[in-house]
């Protein structure tokens, strides 16, 4: 029996880095510590991605977009998510929602939140109310705590269209 609702769900995490500029859910944030990857390093966009990619059962971000291929170099993930929505799209998918959690102990996130849904819902076309973005320290402990980088998680629903 075929399924016409699915979850997906997916994890990131990136290195802190000097000299890099800092974006997240699809925003630049102006902080003096950025986050080094391939891309632009938008955790939450890559953890979204995955959850995406997951609830569809297309592989992963890594699978789509190798960080090997030069034309990946500093992207702006809104870009791949966007080519996410449309890998959706092509297998029959709709977007229903999604809860996202990212966990850093710099800079305060939560200022930001209603930006990033709002940049989030355009890219993916949908309404903010449907993009739910929490954030959380790690308390001081671990690789997050240490502040050697952040990490993201993102729950994601997806339906059955038609
Ligand atoms: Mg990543």
């Amino acid at each position: 029996m075929e399924l016409t609702i699915r979850t997906g769900f997916g994890y990131d995490v990136h290195r802190y880095a000097e000299g890099r500029e800092l974006w997240l859910g699809g925003i630049r944030i102006d902080h003096p510590i950025g986050l080094s990857g391939h891309s632009d390093a938008d955790v939450l966009i890559h953890a979204l991605c995955d959850a995406l990619l997951g609830a569809a059962n297309l592989r992963d971000i890594g699978y789509h977009f190798p960080d090997t291929a030069g034309e990946y170099k500093d992207i702006d993930s809104k870009l791949l998510l966007a080519r996410t929505m449309q890998l959706l799209d092509e297998k029959g998918y709709s977007f229903g929602n999604a809860d996202c959690t990212i966990c850093a102990e710099q800079p305060k996130i939560n200022p930001h939140i209603p930006a990033m849904q709002q940049k989030l819902a355009e890219v993916m076309q949908t309404d903010p109310d449907r993009i739910s973005i929490k954030a959380t320290t790690s308390e001081k402990m671990g690789f997050v705590g240490r502040m050697e980088g952040m990490s993201a998680y993102a729950s994601v629903l997806i339906c059955k269209k038609g």
